[in-house]
């Protein structure tokens, strides 16, 4: 499966998916019609399905235009079918669904909207995570919890580490400066910054990232290692205090 990004708004990223054995082709979070109308008629591509990962207008900005151009089919959470505009296949945590011929499993990761999801393609091992799970950062938390938005982060977890993650926005760069300033000696971090950092410098996106490159210095992923704790001095407090502490510090960097 080829995936393309498309720069729309200030810092998002849609994705458009290509599946060239069945000739399925969609986009993931369209914030806006028109760069994606753009890309797919250079490629001379048709567009059967949109997905979205949560409700939000930066994600969802182009569902209605491209689904009337198209004739596409919007695909979204079951209990956001009231806003996400234009649904037509409603799925619900752990469902499968066929994206042609590759399978999908949806898992439901609230925290940032409660009817967040993330679509795992399980042979290609790739993962749409929206405003989730960023490159070294996660979402800011809008409805739901902590606690939540820490049981949706280890539902990404589990996935298979070479997973690739898709995310909805550029925010690497930043997010890397605020894990070095609470990481501090992270090897591994280090590494991946100096990667985002050229990657910036030429203007290119640093999307995808993989799994086991985020377990090793995404500092949200980190808050159950003990060594983090000692460096935060919260020593045996328990994950969901320390990620929430870290959330709450991010919310103010
Ligand atoms: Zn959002
Ligand atoms: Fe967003």
């Amino acid at each position: 499966m080829r995936v393309d990004l498309i720069s729309c708004l200030v810092d998002n990223y849609a994705y458009v998916i290509n599946n060239d054995a069945s000739k399925t082709v969609g986009v993931v979070d369209p914030s806006e019609a028109s760069p994606v109308i753009s890309f797919l008629e250079k490629k001379n591509l048709h567009l059967n399905y949109i997905l979205n990962t949560h409700h939000h207008y930066d994600h969802i900005g182009g569902n209605l235009e491209l689904k009337k151009k198209y004739n596409a089919e919007i695909v979204g959470f079951a209990d956001d079918k009231y806003r996400i505009p234009g649904i037509d296949i409603t799925l619900r945590n752990n469902d499968d669904w066929n994206f042609g011929n590759s399978s999908v499993k949806i898992l439901h990761i609230p925290g940032h909207t409660s009817g967040h999801i993330c679509f795992f393609f399980k042979n290609e091992k790739i993962a749409f995570t929206g405003d989730t799970l960023f490159s070294l950062g996660c979402g800011r938390i809008f409805e739901g919890n902590h606690k939540q938005m820490l049981k949706s982060l280890d539902k990404i977890k589990k996935l298979p580490k070479n997973t690739k993650i898709y995310c909805g926005h550029e925010y690497s760069h930043k997010n890397a400066l605020f894990c070095m300033k609470y990481d501090v000696g992270n090897i591994n971090l280090k590494k991946k910054y100096e990667k985002i950092k050229q990657l910036r410098l030429k203007g290119l996106p640093t999307i995808p990232t993989v799994l086991d490159e985020e377990l090793k210095s995404n500092i949200f992923l980190r808050c159950d290692q003990e060594a983090l704790k000692v460096k935060l001095k919260m020593k045996n407090v328990e994950d969901y205090k320390v990620f929430t502490k870290i959330r709450d510090l991010k919310d103010n960097f």
